[in-house]
């Protein structure tokens, strides 16, 4: 069925490749699940407490901060001649480099209203996606780099220097790992579904280049993880890995395709479970970054649960409830093998393993107290 179609997804491919014999359906990365999440947003208590930020167009030297001058004369051309493929079965249309634009200064106008303190942490609800693209490739619906050209512009706008990277998306951040792979300054961490997508990405053995080892840390997860394997991962790895990096910033690519109804992804996480990410982080960058954060939208093609996942995001972010209840945790958080398995840990303990400078003994103080609390 996926004959010719360089893709590791049979299912993305399902919706749409010409060459099926199905009836065509609407592509998996439409404008519905961002509409839905924006809707449930606007009809929300939390919509109050919120500081709208109006994204711009990034300028084309903005732009090539990291891309190069080819790839933004393709993106240009195609959409002029009125749209078409730009590569890895990603396709455009004639308005599409403007609206990407717009969510690339969508992301830079987050990083200033960050930095200047106008807000206390920002998520950017844009799209296109951009945590696959790379500095010459479009690829997985992703044609510029909106996380990457974020902390371009913090480093070169405002002078940040530590940055760290973390990506809950289900498939890999390749986008940022390729980027920063031969940078200390910059910390990559990407939780993903192990051998999703692209194919061949996100490895453990990948841990950065010769000037930054240990710089970027890969955590592919067995297909099925839910919450237990998921907080495992954030508990020992992620928030350990954070704690000692200390950033003076955190990015976040912000996917729900781990979430339990997504189309594209195996993994079973809830909106309780994108809370406690998103408030895990938080409380990292309280402790080492006066909590500056910047959370990219990416993936999640549930056009029923990404609004439940990503308000449950924005109530952590904001420290208000917005009085909305998430129908699906009647069933989700009760799906048979949510708590950590022992495939899934032994996925941890890899980590762990080739990472040995990484532990739960530089968690921060306020994760170390609570499993203290939780052995005591
Ligand atoms: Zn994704």
């Amino acid at each position: 069925m996926t004959r010719g179609v360089p893709t590791c997804s049979g299912l993305r491919t399902l919706l749409w490749a010409p060459d099926l014999t199905i009836q065509p359906g609407q592509h998996v990365e439409n404008e519905d699940t961002k509409r839905r999440f924006a809707n449930l947003v606007d009809v929300s208590a939390l919509e109050d407490s919120l500081v709208r930020i109006k994204p711009r167009p990034a300028t084309d030297a903005e732009l090539l901060r990291f891309h190069t001058p080819a790839h933004l004369a393709l993106l240009e051309q195609v959409c002029a001649a009125g749209g078409g493929e730009v590569g890895g079965k990603t396709f455009v249309g004639r308005a599409s480099f403007d609206i990407a634009r717009l969510a690339v200064g969508g992301v830079l106008e987050a990083v200033d209203a960050v930095m200047t303190g106008a807000v206390d942490n920002a998520y950017v609800l844009c799209r296109p996606p951009g945590h696959h693209a790379e500095a010459e490739l479009v690829t997985g619906f992703c044609l510029l780099a909106n996380g990457v050209l974020g902390v371009e512009h913090a480093r070169a706008v405002h002078g940040v220097k530590r940055i760290a990277v973390v990506d809950w998306d289900v498939h890999h951040g390749n986008g940022a790992e390729t980027a920063y792979y031969d940078d200390p300054d910059v910390l990559t961490i990407s939780l993903h579904q192990d051998n999703l997508f692209p194919d061949g990405r996100g490895n453990l053995s990948e841990t950065g280049g010769p000037g930054a080892p240990g710089g970027n840390i890969n955590i592919p997860l067995p297909p099925g993880s839910g919450s237990g394997a998921y907080r495992e991962a954030f508990e020992q790895v992620v928030l350990p890995a954070l704690a000692r990096f200390r950033p003076e910033m955190i990015f976040v690519a912000s996917g729900f395709d781990a979430a339990a109804m997504d189309p594209l992804g195996c993994m079973m996480l809830s909106s309780a479970d994108f809370r406690y990410m998103a408030e895990a982080l938080l409380g990292v960058a309280d402790e080492v970054c006066g909590g500056r954060m910047v959370l990219t939208h990416e993936g999640g093609y549930s056009a029923g649960y990404v609004p439940y996942c990503g308000l449950a995001v924005l109530e952590a972010l904001s420290g208000v409830r917005s009085g909305i209840a998430d129908p699906f945790l009647a069933y989700i958080p009760n799906y048979g093998a949510q708590g950590l398995q022992p495939h899934q840990k032994a996925a941890v303990e890899a980590v762990l393993s080739t990472h040995k400078n990484v532990g739960p003994a530089q968690a921060p103080a306020s994760i170390r107290e609570k499993n203290h609390d939780k052995h005591a």
